[in-house]
């Protein structure tokens, strides 16, 4: 299988399935480690093509990978085949600042997504915790949330469109760059969430917004959960704008 793929990737672009980095994710943890034959490094949405059809051709299952970060194994490959790592898909192709958007590769670190808005005066709303080591296309693959969806909504609500490998092998765009692109199905929200049961996302188009001129935390105690909630229902029905709110239990000692 190895040598197989390394005829179509090119030497350099598939390391042994025994590999430790890609057997496991954040459920290691609880003591769960996969087992793979092959990791497949594309570079290219095509590359990603050939290596979808070449399982499908030879019945070999494939797991997608982004930054295993995930809570859930669903990037451990657990019964063999090939690990599909998107970590070299990792090009901005696109920032567009003064039309708030991006279109970005897989592979692009969550955290950099974020600071490239930053950079150009502009936010990427979507914090799940992890940023520093998971991949645009797993947030997106995940749907993935984090405080500022109190506010803002999950990733999905940032994703214009995505672009896809599909089986048995075939690139595939649905949405775009525009904000409003609502002819046809929305087959855009179907793979948002998806969790590489339906594709393989080799890149996505995000809406950005511009960076608000301040932000004010507030930090408020209180002898119990019950006040708590009750002082945040009391601060939302103000009509206030909340970007997050984050609960601590400070239990007594
Ligand atoms: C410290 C910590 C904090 C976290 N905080 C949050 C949080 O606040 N909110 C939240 O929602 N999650 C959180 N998570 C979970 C995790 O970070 C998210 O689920 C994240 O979106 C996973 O991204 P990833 O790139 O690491 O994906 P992976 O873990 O590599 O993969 C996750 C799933 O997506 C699939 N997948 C990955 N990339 C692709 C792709 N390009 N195409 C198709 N399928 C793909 C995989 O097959 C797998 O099923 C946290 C995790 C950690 C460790």
């Amino acid at each position: 299988m190895h040598r197989a793929l390394e005829g179509l990737l090119g030497a350099g672009s598939v390391l042994p399935g025994e590999t430790p980095l890609y057997l496991s994710d954040a459920t290691e943890g609880r003591g769960l480690r996969g087992r793979a034959d092959a990791v497949a490094l594309p570079e290219t949405p095509e590359q990603v093509a050939t290596v979808v059809r070449w399982c499908h051709d030879n019945d070999v299952p494939l797991v997608p990978r982004g930054g295993g970060t995930g809570f859930a194994a669903g990037a451990v490959a657990l019964d063999g085949g090939v690990v599909l790592s998107l970590e070299r898909l990792d090009r901005v192709r696109s920032f567009e600042p003064l039309l708030w958007r991006t279109c970005v590769e897989a592979g692009v670190r969550t955290a950099t997504v974020r600071r490239l808005a930053r950079e150009g005066g502009l936010v990427f709303p979507p914090d799940p915790g992890a940023a520093e080591q998971s991949q645009i296309g797993g947030n997106v693959a995940t749907n993935a949330g984090g405080p500022h969806a109190f506010k803002y909504g999950a990733t999905g609500a940032w994703v214009t469109g995505v672009e896809a490998v599909i089986m048995p092998g075939e690139v595939v765009t649905v949405g775009g760059p525009a904000r409003k692109d609502v002819a046809g199905y929305d087959l855009r929200s179907l793979l948002v969430g998806s969790e590489g049961t339906l594709g393989v996302i080799t890149a996505v188009w995000l809406r950005l917004l511009p960076a608000p001129e301040a932000f004010l935390p507030v930090v408020a105690f209180y002898e119990d959960a019950a006040p708590g909630c009750a002082a945040i229902e009391t601060f939302r029905l103000s009509g206030r704008p909340v970007g997050q709110v984050t609960s601590v239990s400070l239990a007594s000692a």
